[in-house]
């Protein structure tokens, strides 16, 4: 986009340096002074006129040759003033200058006025003398409009031209700004560009070999996605995996960004939209790339709120129009990226849209590692270097800080004249990185890492071994990650079609082994369960009121009906009394203090898997089922050794 900017205004200046050098050479560069009638009047008398044209308006003359140095060269007349002080734009190009600065002939206008003596007075004076029947207004006009425009124009083409295909051109508000990459195999981008976010890669692969073949897909009637949403942080390299995609594919990629869209002129945005549906469907199969996504599709009703903006709604709807407008087996891909998915408007993630998310998160310890490879691959590199020290030295680094550690890495060498860039160097960098993150409050200590590291060993851990609790795929604390301070993913709630009470207890046993082990391990409890405790609640809260769970009121709906504003309140409005709030609020607690004391048992019963697997976690930063399921194994069979 940067580069987009740059061509535009490099345009403009251009346009306005060749208006400016154009009208120095129509309208000042040959020396024609204006005198006034009775100056012309004078020097006819004097007998300085060789020749005259006579217009109808105006008379253009010529003065006889004269010398400038002369004594009695006249000073006051209007010929022999001082040339008048120009704007420092006009550029003078010698077209005014005196060929021989002794002897000049000097042009002169002078505006016609009716004096009926005018031709006797030149015959009198011998003056040449004739007429021109010039049409003015179209000297004038082409001087003035068509050589502009026409300079425009051609400048235009050839810059666009020059640019490449789909660069802006002039005149082309509202039409499609992407840029199509060409396929350059010079910096065409692949996957081995990528690294530290392997999931998402396989995940790309498969639309690679989609676009590369879609019969084979259509063939069996398989659908195809539409729309994919690349979701992560900043500088994970959502923009970066993209760009691989069209390398790879090797099919026309429109690039472009979601502020793109976002004109200040109405309805602009939509017929870009348009404009781009309409490209892309002409070079199918291929991939439309929308980078920043949430600037155009931000929730609607959000927007609303704050006075709503009616031009990137109605970008927006069309957008969501064109979407649903096209069919997947046309061979066309829409992805996606942004790092706010909570901003975006609900419809854009609706089935035949975006409706396949994939994740880019940031690396864990082996992601760092080879990030940390693949931008030093081009680096003369000393013997000592160790990238794994250097990827335990930079969590919570997403691809683009380890990439300008890199690079400041090798500043710093070549500062020092080094003809290789030893590991000292990379350890200066991070420092000056981490410096510049500390600033902006992003990294965590020592302390709360270990902090989430036990937590969420505490939720593998309850959740690995309370029935009915999912079992837990994957555990990760990389800081600043998308799920906050780490996540615990479990197979989500909405999968189920149905789910007995001891699950849903085992749930919450789950959700509060987070804080059991906070509370075991450091006797105290922080605030990063709050998400856990909201969940817990809303579980709870469902048990008693909706599926009729609780033990005093066991299977009666609590439900509360909502009055309706417009039909009054009718018999289908029920409002829960206070009394029964109580029981509700005294009964959930009961079962949350239940719980809770279950999972405190199961941590203080499983200390050591617990320190185990936190040690584990701190190391690795990202564990999966099986390591989980074999440190619970190995310490199961230790404990077995020891009791026999
Ligand atoms: P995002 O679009 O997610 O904000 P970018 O793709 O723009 O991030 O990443 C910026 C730069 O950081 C990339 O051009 C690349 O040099 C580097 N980078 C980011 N992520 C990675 C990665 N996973 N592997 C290698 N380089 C990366
Ligand atoms: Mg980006
Ligand atoms: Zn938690």
């Amino acid at each position: 986009m940067k580069q987009q900017q740059k061509f535009s205004l490099s345009y403009y200046l251009l346009v306005f340096l060749s208006i400016v050098l154009m009208e120095s050479i129509f309208f000042s560069g040959t020396a024609v002074k204006e005198i006034s009638y009775s100056q012309f009047r004078n020097l006819l008398t004097d007998n300085r006129i060789k020749s005259v044209i006579i217009e109808s308006d105006r008379l253009y003359g010529l003065e006889k040759a004269q010398a400038l140095d002369e004594n009695h060269s006249d000073k006051n007349s209007p010929i022999f003033q001082p040339p008048r002080k120009k704007a420092p734009w006009h550029i003078n190009f010698g077209l005014n200058r005196p060929k021989d600065s002794q002897r000049v002939e000097r042009q002169f206008v002078v505006t016609r006025l009716d004096d009926p003596h005018l031709i006797a007075d030149l015959q009198e004076h011998g003056v040449d003398y004739r007429g021109k029947i010039e049409s003015h207004w179209l000297s004038n006009f082409i001087a003035n409009w068509i050589l502009p425009m026409g300079l425009f124009i051609v400048l235009g083409s050839f810059l666009a031209r020059r640019k490449g295909k789909g660069a802006a051109g002039f005149l082309d508000v509202g039409k499609n700004k992407a840029r199509i990459y060409a396929v350059d195999p010079s910096q065409k981008v692949t996957f081995d560009d990528v690294a530290g976010v392997d999931e998402a890669v396989e995940e790309v692969k498969e639309v690679v070999s989609f676009l590369e073949n879609p019969q084979r897909f259509t063939r069996l009637g398989a659908k195809l996605p539409k729309g994919i949403l690349l979701v992560g942080p900043p500088g994970t390299g959502k923009t970066l995996l993209a760009r691989a995609v069209a390398g790879e594919a090797g099919v026309p990629f429109f690039n472009l960004s979601g502020s793109d869209f976002v004109e200040m002129f109405v309805g602009v945005g939509a017929a870009r939209v348009r404009d781009l549906f309409k490209d892309a469907k002409a070079k199918a199969p291929c991939i439309i790339f929308i980078d920043e996504l949430d600037a155009v599709g931000k929730n609607r009703s959000q927007g609303a709120i704050i006075g709503g903006n009616d031009e990137r709604e109605n970008t927006l709807n069309q957008l969501l129009t064109e979407m649903d407008g096209f069919d997947p087996q046309s061979g066309i891909i829409i992805m996606g990226a942004t790092n706010r998915p909570e901003v975006l408007d609900p419809a854009l993630l609706r089935p035949g849209r975006f409706d396949r998310q994939i994740l880019v998160d940031r690396p864990d310890l082996d992601g760092r590692m080879e990030i940390f490879k693949v931008h030093t691959r081009d680096f003369a590199l000393g013997p000592n270097v160790d990238f794994r020290k250097l990827a335990a030295e930079t969590p919570g680094f997403a691809g683009a800080e380890i990439a300008n550690v890199c690079n400041e890495a090798a500043l710093l060498a070549s500062r020092k004249d080094r003809q290789a860039i030893l590991q000292a160097d990379f350890q200066d960098a991070i420092e000056r990185v981490i410096a510049g993150l500390e600033k902006k409050n992003k990294l965590i200590n020592p302390h709360e890492r270990k902090v989430v590291a036990y937590h969420e060993s505490g939720h593998a851990i309850v959740g690995h071994l309370t029935a009915g609790s999912d079992p837990v795929q994957k555990v990760s604390i990389i800081p600043r990650g998308i799920g906050a301070l780490g996540y615990t993913l479990q197979t989500p709630l909405e999968d189920r079609f149905l789910m007995s009470r001891t699950e849903l207890l085992g749930k919450i046993k789950g959700l509060l082994g987070g804080r059991a082990a906070e509370d075991i391990i450091f006797g105290d409890v922080s605030t990063g369960a709050s998400n856990d405790l909201e969940k817990v609640a809303d579980i709870v809260r469902n048990m008693l009121t909706v599926y009729g769970m609780s033990e005093q009121m066991p299977n009666r709906s609590l439900v509360e009906k909502s009055s309706n504003p417009f039909l009054g309140q009718g018999p289908s409005t029920q409002r829960r009394s206070e009394d029964l709030e109580a029981l509700i609020d005294k009964e959930s607690q009961t079962i949350i203090n239940d719980a809770y004391q279950e999972a405190r048992k199961i941590v203080t019963e499983h200390r050591s898997e617990l320190e185990a697997m936190a040690a584990l976690l701190l190391e690795k930063e990202k564990i999966d089922g099986q390591d989980i399921k074999r440190i619970l194994d190995e310490n199961q069979n230790n404990k077995d050794q020891a009791a026999a």
